[in-house]
């Protein structure tokens, strides 16, 4: 357990771990499934990507389990683990 907390302690370190395995290749634009984006900090450790190309903006966690999620990251790595 206090690995698991080194790990996965904060909502940046899930946030990072989530991000990594969605967009292992590189953020994809949901439209274009490809292309840069610029991070958009919003907050309680939340963050938006903002595509260069179109402007959409997502969150890490759209279209995935955490999407509709009230619950901190942290608390999803728990349960999951
Ligand atoms: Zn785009």
């Amino acid at each position: 357990m206090p690995e698991f907390l080194q790990c996965f302690g904060t909502e940046t370190a899930c946030a990072e771990a989530v991000r990594s395995a969605r967009w292992f290749e590189g953020f994809a634009c949901p439209p274009l499934r490809r292309g840069r984006a610029q991070c958009i900090v919003v907050g309680e450790g939340r963050s938006l990507y903002q595509c260069h190309t179109c402007r959409r903006q997502t969150s890490l966690t759209a279209g995935t389990l955490f999407g509709n999620a009230k619950l901190p990251l942290t608390r999803w790595f728990l349960a999951i683990t």
